[in-house]
């Protein structure tokens, strides 16, 4: 399970909102132990595809968020992308991109009225939805 602050949601979902129609992305910093993992950061990073179906997150701002979750002392939990007009799922790009079978991986999906979020890990070209807990 994956713990998410509701502030840190809200952040996402006004840089992926900022960012329509193209994809938004980011890193997910914080605390894990066992199965459990707690955001405390979440980093709003550039997306050097500028697509609305693709994403990277830009080299030298990931490089910038991984030294400031050094100083911060923060473990790198995953990262995160929106999809503009898509589903909350993994795309087949997504799954291949996907190299560390620890890490979470958030999907931000703004193709309905309402936004949904979820996490999943990826191992062996498969995605598993992981429980998410969005607290207050
Ligand atoms: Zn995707």
């Amino acid at each position: 399970m994956i713990h998410l602050k509701k502030a840190d949601y809200l952040l996402m979902l006004s840089h992926a909102r900022a960012c329509l129609p193209e994809e938004a992305c980011g890193l997910l910093a914080g605390q894990s132990r066992g199965e459990e993992a707690w955001v405390e950061k979440v980093y709003c990073l550039e997306n050097a595809d500028h697509s609305a179906s693709h994403f990277t997150i830009a080299p030298e701002e990931q490089l910038k968020a991984i030294l400031d979750m050094r100083e911060r002392r923060l473990e790198l939990l995953g990262n995160w992308h929106s999809h503009p007009e898509t589903p909350c799922r993994p795309s087949a790009e997504d799954i291949r991109l996907a190299l560390d079978p620890t890490a979470s991986y958030l999907i931000l999906s703004l193709e309905e009225n309402e936004p949904v979020l979820r996490s999943f890990q990826i191992r062996d070209g498969q995605a598993n939805r992981e429980e998410l807990d969005i607290e207050e």
